[in-house]
């Protein structure tokens, strides 16, 4: 079995954590170390490791990721000016935490794309 992470606890609410959105599929919490005035992660309530680990049965939690983003952005007020999603995939890609999560960043003009 993949071993669960921090994440799933905070879906379920044992490590309480103020929740921005959650519905049957993904849930949304602000990042406990922002890197931008707004960071918000979106995470897919069932454990998925990492991209590698999607399949086509999360198709609509996938898109669902993309929606939820769309609507906080909104709700944060930085949809017009902008903002950036990143998703991590293991080590090359400087993912930490092993459940997929969705970056939301913006509320400031972000720098370049690749900080390598
Ligand atoms: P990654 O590098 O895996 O793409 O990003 C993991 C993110 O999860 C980091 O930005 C980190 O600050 C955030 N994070 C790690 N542990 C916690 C936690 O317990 N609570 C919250 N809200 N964010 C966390």
């Amino acid at each position: 079995m993949i071993e669960e992470t921090i994440f799933s606890k905070i879906i379920r609410q044992e490590i309480p954590t103020p929740l921005l959105y959650q519905d049957d599929l993904v849930t949304a919490f602000r990042d406990i170390a922002p890197r931008a005035s707004t960071h918000i992660l979106i995470v897919p309530n069932n454990h998925i490791a990492t991209v590698n680990d999607v399949s086509e049965s999360d198709e609509l939690t996938m898109g669902r990721m993309i929606t939820v983003a769309k609507k906080l952005a909104k709700a944060e007020g930085i949809d017009e000016h902008g903002y950036r999603l990143i998703i991590n995939c293991n080590e090359d890609g400087g993912q930490e935490v092993f459940h997929i999560h969705m970056h939301l960043l913006g509320g400031q003009r972000l720098g370049p794309m690749l900080a390598l």
